[in-house]
């Protein structure tokens, strides 16, 4: 039997009308909120008013913070936990994608350790963050069950994670929120859950529950397969991506994720390639460099492909090609891959440089 470690204390309520349904829960957390979301989508879908009506009817006072960017800056963190400290909010509500709710995780432990600076949560990984309700408005990034915070460092000029541990308290789901994500949105993103399928169940931390979550996980995304490739985004599409998206965070939570999100990074940061299409473009190449070939051969089948030529296929239809990046700046990022060990260890056997670069080479066009 393989070692097993297992956490994961996110409630999930998956049902329609959630947050409306569900308003008593949030007197759970104080009476006072920091709403924290991204520039227009949460107005247009819904999310932002439900969340607002229900806080109303429990008597919760709110502020909100709407101008989290994609891929979230530091400085972005650092202004919500302005916020949240001037107005002593004593819990989050993250809603939209990836980007908010992480915003939301990070600014969260600002908040709750008055002191503490944005160098702090890269190195003081005891501090803990004040409670965080995830309404996640994309199905892609599944960070409302990871503990896991992304921002970009502009300093260090990359992406990277926050050293704390912040599980959402909930994960709210509701699929009437997804209905009018753009098209390529909706591709990206569910990609980037794909890869996180993928990349967990290959990760050398994976076990006998992330892969049964990663197998569940693949078999909901292979019957979406065609829809996808047709763009035909009906509600039960993307409740089954939805559901595969929250399903994978509960995968990277015990796994993590290895090469492709490290190696994505760089093509986000320098090239402002959106991040799901960034892991997936270097996914087939990656899953050519696994050993494990029955896991391989496993995906291929949960996914309902023949073989990696097929999902290579899959994906260059879906994303295109990226064609902007030279060898040049392959080799640097190259460089500074090899020295991150956080990812590197995911893997079940040592990547050298040349790995990488070869991974690089064999994905990106020059
Ligand atoms: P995102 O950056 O949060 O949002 C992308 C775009 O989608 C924004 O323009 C947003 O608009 C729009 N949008 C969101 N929901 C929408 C809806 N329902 N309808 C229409 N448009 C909508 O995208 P994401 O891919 O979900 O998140 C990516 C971030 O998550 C990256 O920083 C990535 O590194 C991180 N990530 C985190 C984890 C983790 O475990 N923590 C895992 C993977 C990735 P608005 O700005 O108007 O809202
Ligand atoms: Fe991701």
């Amino acid at each position: 039997m393989d070692f097993m470690n297992y956490y994961m204390p996110t409630k999930i309520l998956l049902v329609e009308d959630v947050v409306l349904k569900n308003s008593s829960l949030f007197n759970n957390f104080g009476e006072k909120a920091l709403i924290v979301t991204g520039k227009t989508s949460s107005i247009i879908n819904g999310s932002l008013s439900d969340v607002t009506s229900v806080l109303q009817k429990e008597g919760i006072l709110y502020d909100i913070f709407n101008s989290v960017e994609e891929n979230p800056s530091l400085e972005t963190v650092e202004n919500i936990a302005e916020l949240g400290r001037v107005q002593k909010s004593n819990f989050i509500i993250g809603i939209g994608g990836g980007s908010p709710i992480d915003a939301s995780k990070a600014a969260g432990v600002l908040i709750n350790n008055p002191t503490a600076t944005r160098y702090n949560l890269f190195d003081s990984p005891h501090l803990k963050s004040i409670p965080v309700i995830a309404v996640p408005t994309t199905a892609g990034t599944g960070t409302e069950t990871t503990p896991y915070s992304i921002v970009t460092d502009n300093e260090l000029q990359t992406k990277r994670g926050i050293c704390q541990r912040v599980f959402p308290e909930y994960a709210l789901l509701d699929v009437k929120y997804l209905m009018f994500l753009p098209a390529q949105i909706t591709i990206n993103t569910s990609i980037d859950a794909l890869s996180h399928l993928v990349e967990g169940y290959m990760s050398s931390k994976a076990n006998v529950v992330s892969d049964a979550l990663a197998e569940k996980g693949l078999k909901l995304f292979g019957e979406c397969l065609n829809m996808i490739k047709e763009k035909d985004f009906t509600c039960i599409v993307r409740e089954k991506l939805m559901l595969a998206s929250t399903i994978a965070g509960m995968v990277i939570a015990q796994s993590g994720t290895s090469l492709p999100h490290g190696m994505g990074y760089a093509l986000t940061y320098s090239h402002n390639i959106p991040h799901g299409k960034a892991n997936g473009v270097l996914l087939k190449s990656y899953l050519d460099f696994c050993l494990d070939e029955n896991k391989v051969r496993k995906i291929l089948y949960l996914l309902t492909l023949e073989n990696l030529d097929d999902l290579g296929d899959f994906l260059n239809a879906m994303l295109g090609s990226v064609n902007t990046v030279s060898y040049e700046e392959m080799c640097s990022y190259a460089d500074k891959m090899v020295l991150n060990n956080d990812k590197l260890k995911n893997h079940t056997s040592p990547v050298t440089r040349e790995d990488i670069l070869k991974i690089y080479t064999d994905s990106l066009k020059i």
